[in-house]
């Protein structure tokens, strides 16, 4: 068979490891999953009973066009809801925008450790991939500017960014606005937004209408808690969401999916707790890391990246004895760092105990 030749050798994703197959593998009895930023406290309450009622017709196809959800989402941002694209995840909104828009003539432009669905679409549309790498830990937005030429057709901004945890400032992302050629689409990826509170992070919804090639991505997997259910979405002009929605699958996002959605974006007093829960987290992991003299990133998400000093794949394993699946930064891009996801009160402190531990049998193993 002729596939595509960039597929020949492409790996698939790899996720964070499943609960029970550690259980299992490592005869466990309690394990937490501090692996891919899921919400540690689950959906809001409200979701469970929304869910019985989406679930109630299986044999009905969903409402391809989300109407419901759609106009929920456009009241809460102010947005009209023709400016929205829906997909079962913002993943899902990341492959259509290298659909349409990504072919082997053309290229687009990245961060350098950065979330890896960009690259990895970017790459089997054929496109070439300009990788730019964080300075001081942060989006160099000046050299991914310089990065742009005539064939130049998307440049992504992670903010705050994965797998570092880091934000890009009002100032930095407007600076950076007015310079980009207003043929190319800049996506500002905001999976983490929900959770961040730094007061100079870009309120980028309200750049739409001065610039028509701006597109903002929002998730319902992260703060909202509902990543088993698949949805996700982009926020743009109204021009560009209309080109972009033909590539879209006719029934991309379930019907679970759209009432569970509404129920969550309802309780926003649960995305508040849930937000000041993450902070104090956040505190704890700081607090942890200058009392062990470890270096870390300030994060405006739900996780942190920190740097152990030792390889990502041993702390990994260390850790996943003790009944904690993190992210090595191996894969990441930080290889002597771990990527863990802020937990509940109690997950935090059983996790801090378990690194500390980790931490020593480690350094005596390497003897620093
Ligand atoms: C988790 C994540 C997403 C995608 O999440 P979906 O579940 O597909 O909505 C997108 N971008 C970043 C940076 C993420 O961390």
């Amino acid at each position: 068979m002729k596939v595509k030749k960039q597929l020949l050798g492409m790996e698939p994703y790899q996720p964070g490891k499943p609960i029970e197959e550690v259980k299992k593998e490592l005869g466990l009895s309690e394990v937490h999953k501090l692996a891919s930023n899921e919400n540690p406290f689950g959906a809001s309450p409200k979701v469970f009973e929304a869910v019985k009622q989406g679930a109630s017709q299986p044999q009905i196809y969903p409402d391809g066009y989300a109407a419901e959800v759609r106009d929920a989402v456009a009241d809460h941002l102010g947005v009209k809801g023709s400016q929205l694209l829906f997909g079962a995840g913002s993943d899902e909104v990341i492959l259509m925008l290298c659909r349409a828009m990504l072919s082997p003539e053309t290229n687009t432009v990245m961060a350098t450790p950065s979330f890896s669905q960009y690259k990895h679409n970017a790459f089997i549309e054929g496109a070439e991939i300009r990788e730019v790498p964080l300075k001081n830990g942060v989006h160099d937005l000046d050299s991914m500017a310089e990065q742009i030429d005539d064939n130049t057709r998307i440049v992504w901004v992670c903010n705050p960014n994965n797998p570092s945890g880091t934000y890009t400032t009002k100032a930095d992302f407007e600076t950076f606005l007015k310079k980009i050629p207003d043929d190319v689409l800049v996506v500002s990826d905001e999976a983490y937004v929900e959770y961040v509170t730094a007061e100079d992070y870009p309120d980028t919804i309200s750049y739409l209408d001065e610039y028509p090639n701006l597109l903002v991505l929002r998730t319902f997997s992260k703060a909202y808690g509902l990543a088993a259910f698949r949805i996700g979405y982009g926020v743009g002009s109204e021009e560009l969401i209309s080109i972009l929605d033909p590539v879209r699958p006719p029934f991309n996002t379930s019907t679970i999916a759209h009432s569970a959605a509404m129920a969550a974006l309802e309780d926003q007093e649960y995305i508040e707790r849930c937000r000041r829960e993450n902070k104090k987290g956040l505190s704890k992991f700081a607090a942890f890391c200058e009392e062990q003299g470890l270096s870390y990133l300030p994060s405006q998400t739900n996780f942190m990246l920190i740097e152990t000093g030792i390889p990502g794949n041993a702390m990994f394993q260390s850790l996943l004895k003790k009944g904690f699946i993190v992210r090595s930064g191996e894969a990441l891009g930080f290889p002597q760092a771990i990527r863990v996801t802020v937990g509940t009160e109690r997950q935090n402190e059983l996790f801090l105990e378990a690194l500390k531990e980790s931490l020593q049998e480690q350094r005596q193993s390497i003897g620093k």
